[in-house]
């Protein structure tokens, strides 16, 4: 027989670190970024709607073609040109699998250079949400004509938190 069900209060918070959804979605696209392949820039974009992850991208070499890590950058006016950037392959994967974008939040490690900031606009994004800046780029300029919110929050802490210990039903497979 199983005890009855009651109420357990572990803890009368949640701790502090759990992230809100602006912190979660930027943390997300801190993640995405880990997989770019040129070393000159790492970049994550994860595109959001009603808080549900539409599509990720990082800035990456065409599929199948090799990265700016194994061969070098391909540089054109101090700019490398091998890769598309995070929001470019966010944009291309929605497209891969037929997901609509507009209304969608892009959250974005850096503000978009003037060509994404174009992109965004037109596949239809309300709101970009970044944490540092980008040089050259007149994104700010075009997502204020568009009607584009723009918001600058501070990064978030890269640690992620997962104790493993604490949770009482879960097991590394390390143990017995
Ligand atoms: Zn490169
Ligand atoms: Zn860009």
């Amino acid at each position: 027989m199983g005890s009855e069900p009651h109420i357990e209060r572990k803890a009368a918070h949640a701790p502090a670190w759990r992230p809100d959804w602006d912190t979660y979605f930027l943390k997300l696209a801190m993640l995405a970024s880990e997989r770019a392949t040129c070393p000159r820039m790492h970049c994550g974009c994860v595109l959001v709607k009603d808080n549900h992850v539409l599509s990720t991208g990082y800035n990456g070499s065409l599929p199948g073609t090799p990265h700016c890590y194994d061969v070098g950058c391909l540089v054109v006016d101090n700019h490398c040109v091998r890769t598309n950037h995070a929001e470019i392959n966010a944009i291309c994967q929605a497209a891969r699998h037929g997901q609509a974008l507009a209304g969608a939040t892009a959250y974005v490690t850096n503000l978009p250079c003037t060509a994404c900031a174009k992109a965004l606009i037109a596949v239809g994004i309300v709101r970009v949400v970044i944490f540092s800046d980008y040089h050259d780029s007149l994104a700010e300029q075009f997502f204020q004509e568009s009607g584009v919110a723009l918001d600058r929050l501070k990064m978030p802490s890269a640690e992620i938190h997962y104790d493993l210990s604490s949770f009482s039903s879960a097991r590394p497979f390390d143990e017995e």
